[in-house]
């Protein structure tokens, strides 16, 4: 069987709380596949420098769109997208493509620390893709 994968990727306000949740799941983390957004990823291999994960182009350069294609494959088995709720950003639009892909193919997505928490544990409880 595969390593569930998971794909991580937050505002640069929700930075901080990504590697916090990073950390303290680290222990379910590790054995997962992880795959995250350019910026997302350099700030928690920063803080997890024993991390391995595949690290896409920035969310803004086109690597929302990278998270997307894989979802449209159906490889991955979550994701992770905690959203800035307090500032309009010009890509908004990636944020909305990616919450309707994630409702087309039935994806568990997070958009903050506890639900994130929630996803974990379900994807705990499943099979990977
Ligand atoms: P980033 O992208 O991880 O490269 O900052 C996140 C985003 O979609 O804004």
């Amino acid at each position: 069987m595969s390593a569930t994968k998971i794909a991580l990727v937050a505002h640069d306000a929700c930075k901080d709380m990504m590697v916090a949740w990073v950390g303290k799941h680290w222990d379910r983390l590790q054995h997962m596949s992880i795959v995250a957004t350019g910026t997302t990823g350099g700030r928690i291999a920063e803080a997890h420098p024993e991390i391995t994960m595949t690290r896409l182009k920035s969310g803004p350069l086109g690597g929302d769109q990278q998270i997307g294609a894989l979802i449209a494959e159906e490889a991955i088995d979550g994701l992770v997208f905690f959203v800035d709720p307090m500032s309009p950003m010009p890509h908004d639009v990636d944020v909305k493509a990616l919450t309707r892909l994630a409702i087309v193919y039935d994806l568990p997505m997070a958009c903050s620390p506890s639900t994130a928490d929630a996803v974990l544990d379900y994807l705990a409880g499943k099979p990977a893709r």
